[in-house]
């Protein structure tokens, strides 16, 4: 049988959104249950995808059922196309299966010619609302489906207005009406080179097409990739009999909320513009009146209007966003959906409809958008000062919250200023760990290169600190401590903003507000960890860091990076020292001196997490990354060592490699030198036996992760060492503490090995940066370069760094938990690449039966709603 591409109102429900789009599907319920909506027919989101399958086109198939269903509606409303009797008119709109608020486009009045303009002008006894219809028909048809820039007819309104000496649209006369819309006309055959189309029928077709096409526009393309909307969805198109609004002054149209979408507070929440079409309250030409002076100037519809309200929210058991028409004082109603939210009234509406006994604690879980809760933790750019300003610059959204700050363009200097007391944004080309104090000292980071999971991204959405990573736009001259972005040359010191939740860079000082949770954030997060069956760990390297992650939830840490703390303060000496040694001895020396460190900053990690169990993962980076690159500290080195400036330097040459990032890391390094591991493990367990001696009611059960491993020897080869060394630490402080060697699954030879890795290795951890990094082979702080390119070719509709490629990458981390648990039942399984905090990766973790997720400690809200929500679906 053949698909059926069209459905009247009367023949949907809001069960049908796939189908018929959020619109088209609430149309349908709108009229099912008794609600004054004018009649019409949708187009499924088939036929949209449809029309792209065949190259843009309408086929005959499809063509045949819209002319069927233009009969159907002009026998449900009693009027026809072009009739000179009784016309119809219609309006055409977009609407997808998820609501994408002024994404695409709209037209109405369609159904317009000269001799119909003449038959409503007299039926109705008001030719100037006939001509307004007809001008405004022709400005949309002109920008919407034929690309006549909306500008060129604003142009002739303007001149209108000035030569009958009047300010407002609503002055002029029917005349003046007339005669616009002839020099629209006119302004369309100049730019199109032919004239208006005046068969209703075949403006209907130019519509539908338009509305098709730009499902495909740049600004919807951008949206659904912030927004995670599958290209494939497609649009419906809804064709629906016109109210009108601007039939005089008893007539108007509105925009309304259920509860204030800002706040969530429960009070009716809208504006409404008598005399008018839709587009006018969104265009801003005529400054509208607040909802509540409808009531005086329309009482009835106003009574009617509450009425519907209610009855929308009683059925819908949510916030609603209608928009409805008022024509001669009677209310119809035009779409009603759930209303877009700040982050704070979405929790504070959820509760509330709890207590209202409106919906369960399961629905308020299930109705928060996880992404939204960034914007609680963080600060923000106060919203009206985003609204007016345009971005001079837009990359990676790679950390979120706002930032604004003098340039600086080094970390020494960023601690410097931060120092005394200034505000700073540190720009550079990309940042690598000798950064990390300048990063925590401002305010945000900007970076030209580098994706989400490069090192500015993963550093600074740890410390919780705004980032925009990868804006390749950034001409940049460190050496004179300057840059240029769009056409623009910044200077130290200079005022720039940043927003790590949109990637949009700002010039000067935008002025922020802070972040602030209420008690509705508790409510939900303690609903949410009633449902979910994931647990929630976080990456922390600091004990400050763990204790923050501890207080938004986090129930252990699932990866702690050992090689930040090689960084701080007189750390950096000892371990440049180990590399530069020449003997096992001279390392074991160097390494002495690490020992303690490390073992302080372990206490003071098992100190914060209170118990819980804590995955320390062993040194992971290219030695290169810690070898000193100015000339004083290559001398320093030297002098230090004993040896010359040459010396030092062939070995810093010798560490050179192509690709450091399949270079000498992770487990390599303690193949060959096993003394790091040594050392390493020493801490950890020393550590966890003098916090067991401190908390004798703690269970500490360390958890040592053995990084990069692709193959079961060189685990076991690590392992040895590890279990050899902890085993002497153990028997030294007559303890008896169970501990646990476990690896990362971040190879995809580790992945498909999974069955034999899993004889030496007690958990896994899967790295889904390093494993996306190999799996896809491109970098992963060089994939912003060509993604651009693959989001504008459709190959890629989302960041893999960001979003889990769940076909691909997903099917390798499948793979390897069933692999591994054949082996080891009891295996437990963990993710801690940037996935861990993402909300469709996480379900995809629920879904494949991972233990818990581990993610940036902001994130760990995020993720416990995320799962919760996978928890509810299943
Ligand atoms: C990973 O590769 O996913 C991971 C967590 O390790 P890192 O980001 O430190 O390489
Ligand atoms: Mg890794």
């Amino acid at each position: 049988m053949s698909k059926k591409y069209c459905y009247l109102f009367t023949e949907g429900n809001a069960k049908m959104r796939e189908l018929l789009g959020g619109k088209g599907a609430n149309l349908a319920e709108m009229t099912n249950i008794g609600l004054p909506v004018p009649q019409g027919f949708t187009i499924t989101t088939e036929a949209c995808t449809q029309y792209y399958e065949d190259g843009r086109q309408i086929n005959d198939e499809i063509m045949a059922e819209i002319m069927e269903y233009i009969e159907k509606m002009e026998k449900i409303t009693g009027k026809k196309f072009g009739d000179l009797e009784n016309p119809l008119l219609v309006s055409v709109r977009s609407g997808a299966r998820a609501s994408m608020p002024g994404m695409m486009d709209t037209i109405l009045n369609l159904g317009l010619n000269e001799d119909v303009v003449d038959v409503i002008a007299k039926k109705s006894n008001n030719p100037r609302w006939a001509w307004d219809c007809y001008r405004r028909f022709i400005q949309m048809y002109s920008d919407v489906v034929m690309e006549v820039g909306k500008k060129y007819f604003e142009q002739l309104i303007d001149a209108m207005k000035e030569k009958k000496g009047v300010t407002q649209d609503v002055e002029l006369s029917a005349e003046d009406l007339k005669e616009l819309a002839m020099q629209f006309k006119a302004e369309y055959k100049a730019k199109i080179g032919s004239d208006f189309p005046t068969d209703p029928k075949e403006q209907l077709i130019g519509a539908i097409k338009a509305v098709f096409r730009s499902w495909d526009n740049p600004r919807a393309n951008v949206y659904r990739r912030d927004n995670d909307i599958p290209y494939s969805w497609g649009t419906a198109v809804n064709v629906q009999s016109m109210a009108f609004g601007n039939m005089g002054d008893d007539c108007g149209t509105g925009v309304a909320f259920t509860r204030d979408p800002a706040t969530g507070e429960k009070k009716l929440m809208g504006e409404f513009l008598t005399n008018a079409q839709g587009e006018d309250v969104v265009a801003g030409v005529r400054t509208p009146m607040p909802i509540a002076e409808m009531a005086e100037k329309f009482p009835e519809a106003y009574d009617e209007f509450v009425k519907v309200c209610n009855i929308l929210e009683d059925h819908y058991r949510d916030m609603q966003d209608m928009e409805f028409t008022v024509e001669h004082g009677k209310l119809y109603m035009l779409q009603c959906r759930n209303g877009k939210r700040t982050a704070p009234a979405a929790l504070k509406i959820a509760c509330d409809l709890v207590d209202e006994g409106m919906i369960s604690e399961q629905q308020a879980v299930a109705m928060i958008d996880p992404r939204n809760l960034d914007t609680l933790l963080h600060p923000q750019f106060d919203p009206k000062a985003l609204k007016a300003t345009e971005p001079v610059g837009k990359a990676l959204p790679a950390s979120p919250g706002a930032a604004c700050g003098k340039i600086v363009f080094n970390a020494e200097d960023a601690k410097e200023w931060a120092a005394r007391g200034e505000k700073v944004v540190l720009v550079r080309l990309e940042t690598s760990p000798e950064d990390i104090e300048g990063m925590k000292a401002a305010q945000g980071i900007l970076t030209v290169r580098g994706g989400m999971t490069s090192h500015a991204a993963v550093v600074a959405r740890g410390m919780g600190k705004c980032c925009v990573s990868g804006c390749g736009a950034i001409n940049m001259d460190e050496a004179n401590k300057q840059f240029t972005l769009a056409g623009k040359t910044y200077h130290e010191g200079d005022w720039l903003s940043l927003d790590g939740s949109t990637g949009s860079i700002y010039d000067g000082a935008m002025p922020t507000v802070d972040a602030n949770v209420g008690g509705d954030f508790g409510r939900i997060m303690a609903w949410a960890d009633k449902f979910r069956r994931l647990k929630v760990r976080t990456n922390a390297d600091t004990p400050a860091d763990a204790a923050r992650a501890r207080s938004l939830g986090a129930q252990g840490i699932g990866l702690c990076r050992t090689e930040h703390m090689f960084f701080e303060g007189d750390r950096i000496a000892a371990i440049r020292e180990m590399i530069c040694s020449d003997t096992k001895e001279q390392r074991e020396k160097a390494l002495a001196k690490l020992l303690p460190m490390q073992q302080g900053d372990f206490e003071g990690i098992y100190e914060a997490m209170e118990g819980c169990p804590v995955t320390i993962r062993f040194l992971d980076p290219p030695l290169h990354e810690f070898v000193p690159t100015e000339e004083a500290d290559i001398e320093l080195l030297a002098k230090d060592m004993g040896k010359t400036v040459a010396d030092i330097k062939a070995i810093i040459a010798s560490l050179h490699e192509f690709n450091p990032m399949m270079g000498h890391r992770g487990c390599r390094l303690a193949v060959t030198f096993p003394e790091i591991a040594v050392m390493q493990t020493r801490a950890v367990i020393r550590a966890a036996i003098n916090v067991q001696k401190k908390h004798p009611d703690w269970n500490m059960v360390p958890e040592i992760m053995i990084p990069l491993v692709g193959e079961v020897k060189e685990l076991k080869f690590v392992k040895d060492v590890v279990v050899k060394t902890a085993d002497e630490e153990l028997a030294a402080a007559g303890m008896n503490m169970k501990y646990l060697v476990g690896t990362m699954i971040e190879i995809p030879r580790a992945a498909l090995t999974a069955d034999q890795i899993a004889t030496e290795a007690e958990f896994f951890s899967f790295g889904t940066n390093d494993l996306t990094q190999m799996t896809f082979g491109f970098s992963r702080d060089d994939a912003g370069k060509f993604l651009p390119a693959y989001y504008d070719n459709k190959i890629y509709e989302s960041d893999p760094f960001a979003r889990l490629d769940q076909v691909g990458v997903g099917k390798l981390v499948d793979m390897a938990c069933k692999l591994g648990r054949a082996t080891r039942p009891e295996l437990h399984l963990g993710i801690c690449g940037e996935h861990g905090g993402d909300p469709s990766s996480v379900e995809f973790c629920h879904k494949v039966g991972l233990d818990y997720v581990s993610c940036s400690p902001f994130r760990v809200p995020i993720a416990r709603l995320a799962a919760a929500q996978a928890a509810i679906k299943q």
